[in-house]
């Protein structure tokens, strides 16, 4: 699936990099991994000439190539799932030329041996990057630190205990201290675990209803609070994984308005659907935190579009039937979503929730200042990590096409707008839609 990086050309195409103010029809020549032309008529001389791959730009968007800050790839342990392997390609056929990938993996990676076994078994699949992100405390039992500098070096750009929230005060306040030593963003999973115990989704009439157990959305706005309050005293950087609730986001943006040094991220489902997508038990729609009402998704739109909530990530969470054909009590929490990202978040921008620019920000500069990676630009000289995206293709979720090994999407069968026709890393095509499924 892998091309070798020869020269690729995109003619009369529209591309949009807001970290550089651009919005324009250009030509882009992307040579020996970098972007080394980029204006009207720079493909002049060179498309259609001998070894040349050129794109026809015409109704095309061309992007800074994605980054996620949160994924599940399950290797090691539960390959079952998903595999570096097939994560990375879900990726690329997302758009995403980078993807961080969480560390509650079988064992939990909390160690400098794991980080590098992931970085080494991505690097040799190549394809998009993968960028681990190590455990806040060993085993993710949130009691004893891991040795964050031995992860760092590995390789790993972030700490979280993320699928457990580190509930200790006494813990998140040493973790805060010890990773800002190394300048470690802390991601927090925001789950308060004693509101929330046995809860199968969001509580509110709906979970009423249905006899489920809710999950309260303050049992998230406690442990932002107080995490807040502890970043703000030690001048850590903190992060907050899906962020879901009304709640949080008042919080965050309080906090960005005394300036501090927080951020967050927001879920396409987040987005797109509330706890009425329970109401018929779909499994699929099981994860956590959990969907929730109309006044939570508009404040997470709200907030996405006017940046408190910085990024937009997937939580792509591989499941196979084993943990999702069984009784709503029993599946696990997650649903996949990289190679739906982008479709449904061009449906905010059609619907007017948000900007195209602020869109392609919230996937490619933001998450990338908040994991310190050279962020996907669309500039002369930069690396070529870019998306050629077709924004009116309509496409069929069918799980066949779907390169993740799990099926776990509550969009399968239904049709959604705005296709992934190419993503480039690093000159090198790791995905093409015209090779398809
Ligand atoms: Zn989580």
């Amino acid at each position: 699936m892998t091309h070798a990086a020869g020269p690729l050309v995109f003619t009369r195409v529209r591309a949009v990099d807001p970290s550089r103010g651009l919005d324009a029809t250009v030509d882009v020549v992307v040579e020996q991994g970098r972007i080394t032309r980029l204006g009207p008529d720079a493909a002049a001389g060179i498309a259609g000439t001998e070894r040349v791959r050129t794109f026809d730009g015409a109704g095309r968007w061309l992007l800074p190539a994605f980054v996620d800050l949160h994924a599940h790839f399950r290797e090691p342990g539960q390959e079952y799932k998903e595999d570096i392997a097939s994560g990375l390609a879900a990726a690329a056929a997302g758009g995403f030329a980078h993807v961080c990938a969480m560390p509650n993996t079988r064992p939990v990676n909390d160690t400098r041996a794991i980080t590098e076994m992931m970085v080494a078994r991505a690097r040799e699949i190549g394809g998009a990057r993968l960028h681990p992100i190590g455990a806040i405390t060993k085993g993710q039992a949130g009691e004893e630190l891991t040795e964050m500098a031995d992860l760092r070096e590995a390789g790993a750009v972030a700490v979280s205990d993320d699928g457990h929230c580190v509930t200790s005060s006494a813990v998140m306040r040493r973790a805060l201290e010890y990773a800002r030593t190394f300048d470690l963003p802390v991601i927090q999973h925001a789950e308060d675990h004693a509101l929330t115990a046995g809860s199968q989704m969001h509580e509110g009439a709906i979970s009423a209803r249905l006899g489920l157990r809710g999950w309260p959305s303050v049992a998230e706005d406690i442990i932002v609070a107080r995490d807040l309050l502890l970043a703000e005293a030690i001048g850590a950087r903190y992060h907050v994984a899906h962020v879901s609730s009304l709640g949080a986001v008042r919080l965050l943006r309080d906090a960005k308005a005394r300036g501090l040094s927080v951020t967050a991220e927001v879920t396409p489902h987040h987005l797109t659907l509330t706890d009425a997508a329970l109401l018929g038990y779909d499994t699929a729609c099981k994860v956590n935190p959990p969907l929730r009402s109309e006044a939570d998704v508009a404040a997470l739109r709200a907030a996405l579009a006017d940046g408190t909530l910085d990024a937009i990530a997937t939580d792509h969470a591989p499941h196979s039937p084993l943990e999702k054909d069984c009784e709503f009590d029993s599946a696990s929490p997650g649903m996949i979503g990289l190679e739906t990202c982008l479709p449904l978040l061009l449906g905010l921008v059609r619907e007017g929730h948000l900007s195209l620019a602020r869109l392609v920000d919230a996937l490619t500069a933001a998450p990338s200042r908040i994991i310190a990676i050279e962020a996907p630009t669309l500039r002369e000289g930069a690396t070529a990590d870019l998306v050629l995206v077709d924004p009116e293709r309509r496409w069929t979720v069918a799980p066949e096409r779907l390169r993740s090994k799990s099926k776990n999407s509550p969009w399968l069968g239904r049709e959604v707008c705005g296709r992934v026709e190419l993503t480039v890393a690093g000159g090198v095509v790791i995905f093409d839609a015209a090779e398809g499924r």
